[in-house]
């Protein structure tokens, strides 16, 4: 049986005395209790502080983004092993802000994935279509595409620290959740996508997350989903109560 996962993804959020107040009450509120994977992205400034403040809890510490070479004159950039150093386990990958806004190329998401999951981390892969793509009947497409074009040359073993995240992009931040039905139908088709392409054991063990306006009060319906293992959130992981909510809805 797949592990359930909630994720927080604070964005260009929090002051640093934000940032570790919020990462002191998730630990707090979660504790030693690992039924469920817990863990926050906060920016990068404040890495090791929250988790400094995370110490003794069960929750990861995770990156929001991860540059896809290990080393050199990429000024600005921030590599796996960094993040790994400054406590990380995980990292956002090919987030729809970075694909839309930063003009992130599926190319570019393949590449980081493979240098994150040599590196050690576990990538979430994030992937969704427009309001446009959808409207259109596009959406299948769409995930085929970034599907093929993420995992392309990963390894068995790679694909054990691989998470996706279907986050459409209409519902993220706007307050318009997917359905149940749409997103356990998106989560069936690119576990069927998996299977296609690399077969059942990766594609039964593979946790994919739903992402976009995930709250307490619709968590529970969303998580109760057989394709659904789990949350990306993020507005309602700054505060922590929302967040811890919805840890407690995908305990069960
Ligand atoms: C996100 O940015 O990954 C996200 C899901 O945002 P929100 O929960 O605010 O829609």
């Amino acid at each position: 049986m797949r592990k359930k996962l909630v994720a927080g993804n604070w964005k260009m959020n929090t002051t640093r005395a934000e940032a570790t107040a919020l990462a002191a009450a998730v630990a707090k509120g979660v504790g030693t209790d690992d039924r469920v994977g817990v863990a926050v992205c906060p920016p990068f400034p404040w890495l090791t502080a929250v988790g400094d403040a995370l110490t003794g809890s069960a929750v990861a510490l995770g990156a929001q983004d991860v540059h896809y070479e290990k080393k050199g004159a990429f000024t600005g950039e921030v590599s796996p092993a960094m993040l790994a150093e400054c406590g990380c386990t995980y990292a956002i990958i090919g987030h729809s802000e970075r694909r839309h806004i930063l003009g992130e190329a599926d190319s570019a998401i393949n590449h980081k994935v493979h240098t994150a999951l040599e590196e050690g981390l576990h990538a979430i892969l994030c992937m969704g279509e427009t309001l446009a793509e959808r409207e259109r009947g596009l959406q299948e497409r769409v995930f085929q595409r970034q599907v093929y074009a993420a995992c392309a040359g990963l390894t068995d073993e790679q694909f054990g620290r691989l998470v996706i995240a279907y986050e459409p992009v209409w519902a993220i931040g706007t307050g318009k959740v997917a359905t149940p039905e749409q997103a356990q139908e998106a989560h069936a088709f690119v576990r069927g996508k998996l299977r296609a392409l690399y077969g059942d054991k990766i594609a039964d063990a593979t946790p994919i997350l739903y992402g976009g306006s995930v709250t307490g009060e619709n968590a529970r319906d969303l998580l109760k989903q057989p394709d659904v293992d789990g949350a990306l959130v993020g507005g309602a992981s700054l505060k922590p109560d929302s967040f811890l909510a919805i840890v407690a809805a995908a305990r069960g």
